[in-house]
């Protein structure tokens, strides 16, 4: 019987740079290898030295394409890893979009910020050679005693739930975890069997808002900008909740032929993204897929305008309102929305709407949270327009979702929470334990905890 331990190198009581390595009787298996994001400090971290010999490494799985999720893999190469990165197909497109761009953004903070870089091109081009494509429910054999498998997560395109088993013994995965009737995606798949759960708790203390209100809040904003004449702001994450917007718009605008406010959809990475959602058809939920189909593009309505180049991107500005701009970054923590912010957020006739999550040290965050205005190249802009948050749209089970899962598990010895905030973690550990009665571990960064 192999002895098992985890540790937690990142997403330990916080909710990005997930990294948890788990030793199998000296087999050293990694999933995930994120980055931190949050705010400058949270960037900063993710300079820090690996806290593990990157060289014993013997297998890397990916869980999904998010950057709290992939966004260090790079960085292993460039310190000696040689091995190999499971991910499904999906992933792996996905992955290599959102790391590019990333990889543009930190060449791009270097030059201005006089910051090193994380990892070379030759290291990113090595992980992009070492993927290992690994469709669902496949069995891969890492040993003659270890093996593990990917399940659906319904969390975006290709998001993976493991199950790796060693000898008698199953330790399982959740990655980040969706849920049911999800607009894209597949519904999550349950996992009968588990010896020990390592469980995500983003949304451990809270239930979301009914779908059907998330979508009344976003077409009654895009409604709102023709009675004001005004500019709204949706501040978009490029994969899943793009889509998912899309999806929304387009049903709006092609069921309201007379309703003509133009939508930019500002970020190059979202489109580039959006394609992928149109390749990998297979992997959405039937009705996305009996809608596409159909010959109808679910992501694609009269007046949507999809910027290519920073040219197009600029004239934006010059179109008079009323208009809507979908750009990124998610949490404002760079990309073009930042211009669109310097234009927009002084004028107390605009709308902004944020679409999930804001970790603290974001100036997402700060605005959300009306902690003043933000310095753009030497220019103090102040905060005027209306500003607003619809969690509805996270990719994010909430904990119904969560505890569903859970309560799928025949008895598991073991739940060990991780990504999420401490606060959170400890308040889904008490419901966990009230209503499941299961035994738990919240992980915290860099304390191995002995799981047999
Ligand atoms: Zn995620």
């Amino acid at each position: 019987m192999p002895k098992l331990k985890l540790t937690s190198f990142g997403a330990a009581g916080e909710v990005t740079g997930s990294c948890h390595l788990l030793n199998i009787g000296g087999y050293r298996l990694l999933v995930d290898c994120g980055m931190w994001q949050g705010g400058q400090e949270g960037y900063l971290k993710n300079w820090d030295k690996f806290l593990f010999d990157v060289k014993s490494i013997d297998a890397v799985i990916l869980t999904h394409a998010h950057l709290d999720h992939c966004g260090r893999l790079a960085k292993l190469y460039a310190h000696g890893y040689k091995g190999k990165v499971y991910a499904t197909p999906p992933t792996i497109k996905l992955a290599e979009i959102v790391l590019t761009d990333s990889f543009n953004i930190m060449k791009e903070k270097a030059a201005r910020k006089k910051l090193p870089m994380l990892h070379s091109s030759r290291d990113l081009k090595r992980l992009y050679e070492s993927w290992k494509p690994t469709p669902y429910y496949n069995q891969v054999n890492l040993t003659s005693d270890i093996k593990f498998k990917f399940h659906n997560a319904g969390h975006i395109l290709g998001s993976a739930i493991v199950e790796i088993t060693a000898g008698d013994k199953t330790v399982v995965f959740s990655g980040d975890i969706g849920g049911h009737d999800m607009p894209l995606v597949k519904d999550i798949d349950y996992v009968p069997h588990a010896d020990y759960v390592v469980c995500e708790g983003t949304y451990g203390d809270r239930v979301h808002e009914h779908l059907k209100d998330r979508n009344q809040k976003l077409i009654q904003a895009v409604q709102n900008v023709t009675l004001n004449n005004s500019t709204l702001l949706i501040t978009i994450f490029a994969i899943e909740r793009t889509q998912d917007i899309l999806k929304v718009l387009n049903d709006y605008y092609e069921s309201h032929l007379d309703f003509r406010v133009p939508v930019y959809l500002d970020s190059p990475m979202a489109a580039t993204a959006t394609k992928v959602y149109k390749q990998e058809l297979e992997h959405l939920n039937p009705a996305a897929q009996e809608t596409l189909k159909r010959d109808k593009d679910i992501f694609n309505f009269p007046h949507l305008d999809i910027t290519n180049n920073i040219r197009q991107s600029k004239k934006i500005n010059s179109a008079s309102p009323p208009k809507i701009i979908m750009a990124g970054s998610g949490m404002a923590e760079g990309g073009r929305m930042i211009h669109h912010f310097a234009h927009y957020l002084s004028n107390n006739n605009n709308h902004v709407l944020f679409m999930g999550f804001q970790v603290p040290g974001t100036l997402g965050h700060k605005i959300l949270n009306g902690e003043g205005g933000f310095n753009y190249y030497g220019k103090d802009i102040p905060v005027r327009a209306q500003v607003d948050q619809i969690d509805g749209f996270s990719a994010h089970g909430d904990l119904n979702a969560l505890m569903d899962w859970l309560d799928h598990f025949e008895k598991p010895q073991r739940i060990v929470l991780a990504h999420g905030d401490q606060r959170v973690l400890e308040s889904f550990e008490k419901t966990i334990n009230d209503k499941l009665g299961y035994q738990t571990t919240i992980s915290r960064q860099n304390i191995p905890i002995n799981l047999n």
